[in-house]
């Protein structure tokens, strides 16, 4: 069950619906980052607004969230793209806040007053950001986003559990918008669904993304469908590029330590090792520019 998303039209096409359900994505970045639970949750939200935001995308285009509300787990960084593919990390992973019923308490891994910043790659001559303020709450911090930002009246529930053995049996959420013709009525309807929404979790335990549909919406019509899996881009090719851009006086000190150098992805945690022939390649390389 899950790792995919649907996009929907619904009532009278005056309502755009995306559902998602991806624990995978997030369990591969638990994983490979060793994130615990509380740091888990946040990031597993975040990861579902990315594809959110990715999945209103085209073509090659690309979107980035920094969500920073000052608190103990620091940025939490998501890349998504408008094929499914998501990438993210957290500044500090070893963060588990838990309350006294066990649950994990978001709210003190987060912080609450910081920004929530959104960088879409459309491919044009300067990316588009937009900043909102960031207050440990992800979905309110979102839908001030769509609504500010966005121009979009959004209601956004979002869902993830983690298990005993940290792992995301769920993750993922509902994002619903009016579209430029809804009416009134429209509003009114989906305000009735509040309470079916707000249980997002144990929805998505329970039902498929498409039974969710129907649940909320009679007419629920599904226009697109994305395969949801953890993907980064990144290549030792790329961390050459980097090391190029370094001056040639960092570079002959790296060599002269005569030991190989090691750089790690943030986004995946890969790690590529340059031995010192290759610093003094890179470095000759960037001699004859
Ligand atoms: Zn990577």
């Amino acid at each position: 069950m899950g790792n995919y998303l649907i996009k929907a039209l619904a009532y009278k096409e005056q309502v755009r619906v995306f559902l998602v359900n991806a624990p995978n994505a997030l369990n591969e970045a638990i994983k490979r980052h060793d994130v615990w639970p509380s740091a888990a949750s946040c990031l597993g939200k975040i990861m579902t607004m990315g594809l959110f935001l990715g999945a209103n995308l085209k073509g090659d285009e690309a979107v980035t969230v920094k969500y920073n509300a000052e608190g103990p787990i620091g940025s939490i960084v998501v890349d998504a793209n408008a094929n499914g593919d998501v990438r993210g990390y957290v500044q500090s992973n070893h963060i588990n806040f838990v309350n006294n019923d066990g649950g994990l308490n978001e709210a003190m891994t987060l912080g609450n007053a910081g920004f929530l910043d959104v960088i879409k790659d459309l491919h044009l001559k300067d990316f588009f950001t937009s900043s909102v303020e960031a207050t440990g709450n992800i979905a309110n911090d979102f839908t001030k986003y769509y609504v500010e930002s966005e121009q979009t009246p959004t209601l956004i529930s979002l869902g993830t559990l983690i298990d005993v053995n940290n792992l995301a049996i769920i993750n993922g959420g509902i994002l619903i918008q009016l579209l430029p013709n809804a009416t009134e009525e429209a509003i009114n309807y989906i305000e009735s669904k509040y309470d079916i929404l707000k249980k997002m979790s144990s929805l998505l335990q329970s039902s498929s993304l498409e039974e969710i549909l129907s649940m909320i919406f009679e007419d629920g019509e599904i226009v697109g469908r994305l395969d949801i899996k953890f993907s980064c881009p990144c290549n030792k090719d790329r961390f050459k590029e980097g090391l190029l851009t370094l001056s040639k006086k960092d570079l002959e000190e790296m060599i002269n330590d005569n030991k190989p150098i090691e750089t790690i992805c943030h986004y995946c945690g890969e790690k590529y090792e340059f031995s010192v022939e290759e610093l003094k390649e890179i470095l000759k390389q960037k001699g004859s520019k």
